[in-house]
């Protein structure tokens, strides 16, 4: 059998990937033309359009926003189940949420119209295949993967059906437990947190002011995203065996436990629908970028969910990436696994990725110590914070996407012309 011969091949067609494919569409006339052709791997067809709630939601920065619009995307995630949040209150569980040992960050203290949007994980997924273009040089193949060969001019990638694709460029957008990031040989230092995130949907007796709420407690800290009328979704990391009994528990009791680690911020809180424990883990690659490939999102890095970072830092990679091609591809004679272009992706992103990786590691192990200096420290650390304005709104700011060193497409208006 033939191998099919494509440009760049992108393994993984999840948020990260199809986000790549359609940004490096818009920036390439060549992909546009079909002078250049992109294919996207994954096992998974795309999805239907969710019909109801989301087990699994996302916090989308405003960054991550300009992205989704720059593919395309943003209108069809809109046009669905799409929740602003306009603060965010953060506190220890030695404190309350405006008072002792918080930290409240506001959208209009920072002249922003909402701080994110939480989404639905599917209709993520959803939106962007929704938008993919037919008449381009884009196609997508659905399969696995089963033997990499990487050679001088191309990396011959032969899936489980037997077909052989040869590419150019390998993007490997593959998540976590990267099969391209293995094949490859890429360390990642992946390291288990021994927690899970327990995920579902809750109601709550009192309304959420479009408000996200994170209160940390010995353990791990318990979010609550809003949703529609005094609805939320829970993110709520606990330690693996604990985890598992609350798992277990009946709806009543759940709702007893789970209303206690809110510190009742809004009422009684009583579980809708199923709910799920996912582990959780850290890891960052050694290296994005080598001969002929780069890795993206998850496979890159992989951080706590606790500031809902995970799939912002990865549109963020998609964007630089795409940005460094297209710009090397303006160039009809170069070539897609071009190192330069590859090695410019991987500077962009790679002090970025690493700063929050190690930020959010410091927060969990602040706030996950046994009682003692450590954590009233960082208790009271989050206080100090709040009292610094300008630290504050530093920090705000780059949680929300602001600065010249993001890709243009990601950019706020006011920072483009940098
Ligand atoms: C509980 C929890 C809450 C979270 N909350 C947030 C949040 O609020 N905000 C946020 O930004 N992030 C959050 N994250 C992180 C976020 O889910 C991930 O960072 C994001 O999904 C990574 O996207 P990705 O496209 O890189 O990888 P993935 O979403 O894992 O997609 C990988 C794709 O590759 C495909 N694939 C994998 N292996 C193969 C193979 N061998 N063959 C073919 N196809 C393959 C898969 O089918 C999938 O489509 C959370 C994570 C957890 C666990």
């Amino acid at each position: 059998m033939s191998a099919v011969e494509v440009d760049v091949l992108v393994a993984g067609a999840g948020p990260v990937g199809l986000a790549f494919a359609l940004l490096l569409e818009q920036q390439c006339p060549a992909l546009r033309s079909q002078r250049l052709r992109l294919a996207l791997l994954d096992r998974r067809a795309a999805p239907s359009p969710p019909d109801g709630p989301e087990l699994r939601v996302l916090a989308l920065s405003p960054a991550s926003r300009r992205l989704l619009e720059a593919c395309g995307a943003w209108d069809s995630l809109a046009a669905g189940r799409l929740y602003p949040y306009e603060d965010m209150q953060v506190w220890a569980s030695t404190g309350q949420p405006g008072a002792r040992h918080s930290i409240c960050f506001s959208a209009a203290e920072l002249g922003v119209p909402a701080l994110g949007w939480i989404a639905g994980a599917d209709a993520l997924r959803h939106a962007l295949w929704s938008v993919l273009p037919m008449n381009s040089g884009l196609s997508v193949v659905l399969g696995e993967p089963s033997a990499l060969e990487a050679g001088p001019e191309a990396i011959s990638v032969t899936l489980a059906n037997g077909h052989e694709i040869r590419t150019r460029l390998l993007v490997g957008a593959d998540g976590a437990s990267s099969w391209v990031r293995e094949r490859l040989g890429v360390p990642s230092g992946a390291s288990p947190y021994d927690q899970l995130a327990i995920v579902g949907r809750v109601r709550c007796e009192q309304p959420h002011r479009s408000t996200a709420w994170q209160r940390f407690a010995p353990g791990g800290p318990l979010a609550l995203l809003p949703q529609d009328a005094q609805a939320c979704s829970i993110v709520w990391s606990r330690p693996q065996e604990e985890a598992r009994r609350l798992l277990a528990l009946d709806d009543q009791a759940f709702a007893a436990e789970l209303t206690e680690a809110s510190g009742h911020c809004l009422g009684a809180l009583s579980p809708e629908g199923p709910r799920a424990g996912f582990p959780l883990s850290r890891a960052h690659a050694d290296h994005y970028t080598g001969a002929r490939f780069a890795l993206l999102g998850d496979a890159a890095h992989r951080v706590h969910p606790l500031a809902g970072q995970g799939v912002n830092l990865g549109l963020l990679d998609a964007g630089a990436l795409a940005e460094s091609l297209a710009d090397a591809l303006a160039d009809p004679f170069s070539d897609p696994g071009d190192w330069r272009a590859l090695r410019r992706y991987e500077r962009e992103r790679r002090g970025p990725n690493l700063a929050t990786l190690v930020a959010l590691d410091g927060l969990h192990q602040l706030f996950a110590a046994p009682a003692g200096p450590l954590r009233l420290a960082g208790a009271a650390g989050l206080g100090l914070v709040d009292q610094l304005r300008p630290v504050k709104h530093a920090l705000a700011r780059v949680a929300l996407g602001e600065g010249h060193d993001l890709p243009r497409a990601a950019r706020a208006v006011s920072d483009q012309r940098s």
